[in-house]
Parts: structure tokens; C-alpha cells; sequence
């Protein structure tokens, strides 16, 4: 998926808008301080009157009056300051305030998209149309331990349901609180209906409002791209790829769900192969197990993941089964 002409419109508009806004916040913020310290609005206009001299000085080639200008505009300044502190506002209350400090609002550093654009246009193609309501319904808030069991024993861990969920949600929270500094990866697999879709959506949704870009697939959405790119030469699916490896968080749900050959096999080594590489995280849910995963993706597949991924195994009685049940009561 690239991005429309009228999506880039979209996304220009969007920052002129921010950057409008910035500006508003910052001349309110001015009135607010000129009302409460007069004194402050006289230096202000002191201040200009002194710089409109000072550029006069400059012209006529004044130096010895120049810096004497120049001693004293550094004293008002440092006067201002001072009001302005001891009247209890931040000592950067009356500086114009940046969305994003890196690219100024402009979204372009160096001629190159700024992280916040980039994040922008994921938002935009993926992440606004696919999860923005489910991300409503199921996040760390809504998540609640009541389906687990006790009693329901895992025979290939001996752990209750219960228990392993406990362990699962506690690394999940620590992958969103350590995920700007730390590089991790989860593995989430287990019995169907269990709550492991219901994970990576918690931590889909803590991220984006942390402003890290996310991308969320089915594995079939993201084996339909693979497929595309290889035999359509589709320039839309060229774009994808660049934004499934560069994204902050890669989701690719249910994955053995969709058709599998050995092409799709190797292009989903080369995705998280790729993504190890530039240590961009990855999370993974499905429904198979460890043997089955090996078999259907290959040892190099299977051998990655294992190595670079916290493996959670989920298990229980069908929650989704049990929800419907509990809403017929
Ligand atoms: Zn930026």
C-alpha cells in the first residue's frame, strides 16, 4: 500500500494544522502571562525596541554601540526570566512548543520523513482502518483473569491456565515498559480462544499511544503481500515491505492459519529474519504448536524464533466459547 495523493494532502494539511495550533497555544500563553505580570509586557516591548535599534547600529556600523545593545537586551532578557519564573510558570512557558521536537512539526529532517511522519503514514494505511475499535474493546484495561482456571492443568508444562496467563501478562507489560530501550520479541502460542490475539492487542494499543508505529496483520494479510510482490510485481506491495520491516512493532496474528508453500516459508524467514537484523520487534500468535510450526516453516524459521523470541504458551478452555455462554445468562 503506497499513499494516495490525496492521503500525502491529508497528511500536509495535518501538520500545517499542528503547527497552527502550536502557534495559537503560544500566543495564549502570552496574553495569560501579560495579564497576570504586566511588567513582563513592558519589557517585551522594550525588548523589540531595543532589537529594532540594535539592527540599526548593525547597518551604520555602530560596534561600540552595538554591544553595549547588546549587554543590555541580555539583561531584559534575564529580567524576564526571572518575572516569569517567580510568577510560577515554566521557564519555557512563553517558547513556542513542538509536537514533535526532531523535525519542528515540518515532518521532514534533512529532506528525509521524520519518525513522526513515517508513523503517520502507518497509521494512516494500516492501523486507523484495522485496529482503532477493536483496540477500544480489548486493551490492559478490559483484561480480566476471571476465564482462567485454577484447575485446568497444562500436561506438557504442568501449569494452570491461570498461572500461565499471570506469567504472560506480566512479560507483556514489561515489553511495553522496556520497549524504547530494550529489543524483544514474543512468541505467543497455545490452545484456541485463549486470550493470546487479546495480548498483542494490549500491547498494540499501549504503544501507539506511547507514538511507535504498529502494524498489524493476520498471517494471511501478510502472506496475500508476499504473494503479490512475487507475482505481480506490485508496486503498492513493494511499499509494504519497507514499512513490515521498518515498523517500531510488527504484529502477525494466526499465523498457520493461511496457505502455507515453501515461497511463503522462506519469505517469512527473510520478515523476521530482516527484522532480528534491524532489531525492530516482532510479536507472533498461533495456534500450532512448536513441532508443527517447525514442519510447516522450516528448521531456519523455527530456530530464529526460538532464539530471538520470549516463547508464551496459553492454555484453557475456550474463552471466546465461554464469553458467548455467559452472555446468554
Ligand atoms: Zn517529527
Amino acid at each position: 500500500m503506497a499513499l494516495s495523493n490525496s492521503q500525502y494532502d491529508h497528511l500536509i494539511r495535518m501538520y500545517e494544522k499542528r503547527q497552527l495550533d502550536n502557534e495559537n497555544r503560544l500566543r495564549r500563553r502570552f496574553e495569560e502571562v501579560y495579564a497576570e505580570v504586566p511588567q513582563i509586557k513592558m519589557l517585551d516591548n522594550h525588548i523589540s525596541e531595543l532589537s529594532l535599534s540594535q539592527a540599526r547600529k548593525m547597518l551604520s556600523g555602530d560596534e561600540t554601540a552595538l554591544s553595549s545593545l547588546k549587554k543590555e537586551l541580555q539583561e531584559i532578557i534575564q529580567h524576564k526570566q526571572m518575572l516569569l519564573t517567580a510568577a510560577g510558570f515554566a521557564p519555557d512557558y512563553l517558547e513556542l512548543h513542538y509536537t514533535c521536537p526532531d523535525c519542528k512539526d515540518t515532518g521532514y529532517i534533512d529532506n528525509k520523513k521524520c519518525h513522526c511522519f513515517k508513523k503517520a503514514i502507518i497509521d494512516l494505511l494500516y492501523t486507523q482502518s484495522n485496529l482503532q475499535e477493536i483496540l477500544e474493546k480489548e486493551n490492559f484495561n478490559t483484561c480480566s483473569l476471571e476465564y482462567y482456571s485454577n484447575n485446568h492443568i497444562d500436561p506438557l508444562t504442568g501449569r494452570s491456565s491461570l498461572t500461565a496467563m499471570k506469567t504472560a501478562l506480566g512479560t507483556c507489560h514489561n515489553f511495553v515498559d522496556t520497549f524504547s530501550e530494550e529489543f524483544h520479541n514474543i512468541l505467543l502460542y497455545g490452545d484456541t480462544g485463549v486470550g493470546k490475539t487479546f495480548l498483542s492487542h494490549c500491547i498494540a494499543k499501549e504503544l501507539i499511544e506511547q507514538s511507535f508505529s504498529v502494524i498489524y496483520f493476520t498471517a494471511s494479510q501478510l502472506f496475500d503481500i508476499f504473494a503479490k510482490n512475487r507475482f505481480e510485481k506490485d508496486p503498492d506491495a513493494q511499499m509494504d515491505y519497507e514499512h513490515i520491516y521498518d515498523c517500531d512493532l510488527l504484529i502477525i496474528d494466526d499465523l498457520g492459519t493461511e496457505f502455507t508453500n515453501s515461497f511463503s516459508a522462506s519469505q517469512l524467514f527473510v520478515c523476521l529474519n530482516e527484522r532480528i537484523l534491524r532489531r525492530k520487534s516482532t510479536i507472533i500468535s498461533t495456534n500450532l504448536d512448536l513441532d508443527e510450526l517447525k514442519n510447516l516453516y522450516s528448521e531456519r524459521v523455527f530456530s530464529r524464533i526460538t532464539s530471538a523470541y520470549t516463547v508464551l504458551r496459553l492454555t484453557g478452555d475456550d474463552i471466546r466459547i465461554q464469553k458467548k455462554l455467559m452472555n446468554k445468562f
